[in-house]
């Protein structure tokens, strides 16, 4: 059993009235336990939607939601379900409550009925896995949209869940502030071993997860690592998604006749490789 199985799930917006909305169309997807999964998609996929699903916000139109064999319909199951999978947003405005930093924390498992001793345990040990004890008695809004998303995603680890879902968590920070949540992730998968579900529109960033699902119009219209995503670019361009940058500039650079290898989409893989020519020749530049 997978830990995540989606079987023929659909999700109709504003059933049976004049303006539904079909979302999702019968959907397969099983996502492991320990897997790092990227979910690729042009706006408007369905991806949002699919999140839902994962922690119940959601109940299916038709087919099945299991997280960790239970399926999302059942209503007992939902408060298990929710500890399980803990969900980052793309506001970081939007999903901090206290006024300080620790007490935020420590929200998700008071509600649980954890013990007061235990509670501050697991808000020392989350604060400590994000980088961000010496911030515990800030007050929310005096952090970065970075450091922001790593106290959401403390909040979710200290009610000890097992997966992390993430939808677009990047895409209201600046650079650095993208690279310390990617960061914070990948550690938490490689570390502790946590499900990590990423939603992104930065290729780059979906190049980190061991498996790329992409979708299209409520659709799961392809899988694979990321080597087999990325070496066809016909095909996210036909998905309206974007080429990763090191695969834009290896193309234009072939056209230009210069002997870049194909199935090139890491930055410090064209790097090398053109270092590599460059050591070849007397010059590069101007030729
Ligand atoms: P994505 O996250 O990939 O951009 P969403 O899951 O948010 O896609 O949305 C999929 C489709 O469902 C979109 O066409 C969107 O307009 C529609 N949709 C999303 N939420 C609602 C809603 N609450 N009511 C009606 N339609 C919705
Ligand atoms: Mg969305």
């Amino acid at each position: 059993m997978s830990f995540i199985e989606l079987e023929n799930l659909s999700h109709i917006y504003h059933k049976g009235q004049e303006n539904e909305f079909p979302a999702l169309r019968h959907v397969n997807l099983s996502i492991e336990e320990g897997e790092f999964v990227a979910i690729l998609g042009a706006n408007g996929s369905g991806k949002s939607t699919l999140a839902k699903h994962l922690n119940a916000l959601l109940l299916p139109t038709e087919g099945h939601c299991r997280v960790a064999g239970m399926d999302t319909r059942e209503t007992d199951a939902v408060w298990e379900i929710r500890q399980q999978v803990g969900m980052v947003f793309q506001n970081p405005d939007n999903q901090i409550i206290a006024a300080i930093v620790e007490d935020d924390i420590a929200f998700g498992p008071e509600n649980l009925g954890v013990p007061p001793e235990e509670i501050r345990r697991r808000v020392s040990e989350a604060l400590k896995t994000v980088h961000m004890r010496k911030y515990r008695t800030f007050a929310p809004h005096l952090l970065s949209g970075g450091q922001k998303q790593r106290i959401a995603i403390a909040g979710a680890l200290a009610m000890e869940t097992k997966c992390l879902v993430l939808d677009e968590p990047t895409a209201m920070l600046d650079p650095q502030g993208r690279s310390e949540v990617l960061g914070t992730v990948k550690r938490l998968h490689e570390e502790k071993g946590i499900t990590v579900v990423y939603i992104t529109h930065f290729m780059e960033e979906a190049i980190a997860a061991d498996r790329i699902v992409v979708m299209e119009k409520g659709n799961v219209v392809m899988e694979g690592v990321p080597k087999e995503i990325f070496g066809t670019p016909e095909k996210l361009k036909q998905w309206n998604l974007d080429v990763p940058l090191a695969a834009d500039i290896s193309e234009k650079l072939r056209r230009k006749g210069w002997k870049i290898p194909k199935g090139i989409y890491e930055s410090e893989k064209l790097i090398e490789v053109l270092v590599k020519m460059a050591a070849g020749r007397k010059s590069v530049v101007g030729e």
